[in-house]
């Protein structure tokens, strides 16, 4: 089995067309291996979340190509392989905390018996054991972070992408949120990507990419 999950090669996307076009992202080369745990960093507006999209497969490049050596095939086209942390509060409000948790599974045709045990699982690792009968109006934000958290966790994706996943949060909240993501994608192998525009929480992971301005300026950390 490869370690090399992603690869991409002069990759780029532009929105729009002729005087309205916009570039998001000019040609970038990178690759994520398995077990690696990124901070793509730089201010609103330089393209994060449009690469994270494309390394997702969930946003195809108009320039260069994006390869996933690790997947069978484009990834996001494969429910389950891909795990996404939003941003913005991303629970379905009439499910409670163990049922938002094990929607994908439900939706993927788990076993019920399964997903029970999958579920109470993911909560207790992300410390909300107990907490599956809540409603997430009854959470605080950091508390709704970790159990999205969890959702993905229960699918035991390959590859964990986080677009700005603490934004919402006060700094406390912020950082737990980042251990529960950090220890989860250690403890099923999977390589972490978070897009974020604060250091502070871009210094909790090992490795960093830099953009500006749609370009890929820096790379540093730890090289697998
Ligand atoms: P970041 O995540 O760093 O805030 P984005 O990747 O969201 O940056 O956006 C990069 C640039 O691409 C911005 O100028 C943004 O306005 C533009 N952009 C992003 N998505 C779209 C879209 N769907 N249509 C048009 N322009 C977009």
């Amino acid at each position: 089995m490869t370690d090399l999950l992603v690869r991409c090669v002069n990759v780029g996307k532009t929105f729009g067309s002729g005087r309205t076009a916009t570039v998001a992202v000019h040609g970038t080369t990178c690759d994520v291996l398995r077990g690696d745990a990124i901070a793509v960093v730089g201010p609103s507006g330089c393209g994060k979340s449009t690469l994270l999209h494309m390394l997702g497969g969930f946003e195809l490049p108009t320039q260069g190509r994006v390869d996933w050596p690790g997947f069978a095939e484009i990834p996001a086209k494969r429910p389950g392989t891909v795990g996404f942390v939003f941003q913005a509060p991303s629970l379905i409000n009439v499910l409670d905390v163990g049922e938002n948790v094990a929607l994908p599974l439900v939706l993927a045709g788990a076993e019920a018996r399964d997903v029970e045990l999958i579920v109470d699982a993911a909560l207790a690792e992300v410390d909300l054991a107990g907490m599956g009968r809540r409603l997430p109006s009854e959470l605080s934000g950091g508390q709704a972070q970790r159990v999205a958290v969890a959702r993905v966790l229960a699918q035991r994706p390959q590859l964990i992408l986080a677009d700005e996943p603490t934004a919402q949060l006060d700094a406390a909240h912020g950082q737990q949120v980042m251990e529960a993501l950090i220890s989860v994608a250690r403890s099923i192998g999977a390589a972490l990507v978070v897009a974020t525009h604060d250091l502070l929480i871009a210094d909790l992971l090992p490795m960093r990419w830099t953009l500006a301005d749609g370009r890929l300026t820096n790379k540093t950390g730890v090289l697998a």
